[in-house]
């Protein structure tokens, strides 16, 4: 491991100032970061700790919704009473993330920053991988692909987003709070990632030494589900996994929201199906067909065509969960 330097900031603006030295990386509740640097995925030559910031960890209503400080951990904020009550649908993506050891130390933050698991990208030995040297090819696009992309990739890279968190962010619209030396600000929760044609290197918008310091939760979303498919019950990433949120009027459905996980490098939205949801009453058959409209423009790769089928039923369970809900 590469000898680094150990700062423990002061404050938010001491953490700012520290990140302005190049090659450093924030140290939060470092279930991410210590595994970078022990597989060599990333080697700062200085660490700032945020850990013990002031008031980062709070969580409080405002007349936006719900703001929830970045440092707060996932334990903490699947137990809040009102993200339980208002935004189920994140409160049971936390609760089927990692275990319950790791959400005690991992922060709402930090999980969404989380890199993906595509398995050359996490190799200990040298592979071609864009993500780990830019320009050095993608070993996954015909090699082990069996749980990587169906929406998205581009022959540079087809790795998926593993959050858990991450997918329930994008399905209530949150915001991702920032702040940088040079000003903070607003990233959509569906836009923090960044898909391959954009950057086959990159995973996320965020810029050098800009800190994520809170997520913000619009209206609640009361009528909310997530389903994760995977190939154990705990302490495992999803094949696939699906959150929904509905509002019903009249006995119809007059709003919903469906992004799907581990299917692209970012929670994939299923704008064409929530459109077409509008207006349908739960449980007609058409419910399944505007599902399955947003599909038409899924690709398996080599080794994944099973993760279209799955993915669709995964999001018609969330939508009917969502539904049943109240
Ligand atoms: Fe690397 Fe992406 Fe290809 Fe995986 S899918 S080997 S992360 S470039």
């Amino acid at each position: 491991m590469r000898p680094f330097t150990y700062a423990r900031a002061a404050s938010l603006p001491d953490a700012l100032t520290r990140a302005h030295a190049a090659d450093t990386e924030f140290l939060a509740g470092g279930t991410e970061l210590l595994n970078w640097a022990r597989t060599g995925i990333a080697s700062p030559a200085h660490l700032v700790d945020i850990g013990r910031l002031p008031r980062l960890d709070e969580i409080a209503s405002s007349a936006e919704g719900l703001h929830i400080g970045a440092l707060a951990r996932l334990n903490s904020v699947a137990q809040d009473p009102r993200v339980v009550t208002s935004y189920p649908v994140l409160a049971q993506a936390i609760l089927r993330s990692a275990s319950a050891q790791l959400r005690n130390l991992a922060t709402i933050g930090g999980n969404p920053a989380q890199r993906t698991r595509c398995p050359y990208f996490r190799s200990n030995h040298p592979v071609a991988c864009n993500k780990r040297v830019p320009g050095s090819g993608c070993a996954a696009l015909h090699g082990a692909n069996e749980r990587l992309a169906i929406f998205g990739w581009t022959q540079d890279c087809v790795a998926v987003q593993p959050s858990d968190p991450a997918v329930a962010l994008a399905c209530l619209d949150a915001e991702i709070v920032t702040e940088h030396a040079d000003g903070g600000r607003r990233i959509a929760a569906t836009e923090f990632h960044t898909l391959p044609a954009d950057d086959p290197a990159a995973h996320n918008v965020l810029r050098a030494g800009e800190l994520i310091t809170g997520i913000v939760l619009g209206a609640p979303a009361p009528r909310s589900a997530y389903v994760k498919v995977r190939e154990r019950q705990s302490y495992e990433f999803a094949l696939v996994s699906a959150a929904a949120a509905v509002e019903v009027q009249d006995g119809l459905i007059s709003r919903a929201r469906l992004a799907l996980g581990s299917v692209a490098m970012r929670p994939w939205r299923l704008y064409e199906t929530e459109r077409a949801l509008v207006g349908l009453r739960p449980g007609s058959p058409d419910v399944v067909d505007a599902v399955t409209s947003g599909f038409v423009d899924s690709r398996p790769l080599s080794s994944n065509a099973y993760k279209i089928p799955l993915a669709r039923n995964t999001a018609l369970r969330a939508l009917e969960l969502a539904l049943e809900s109240s």
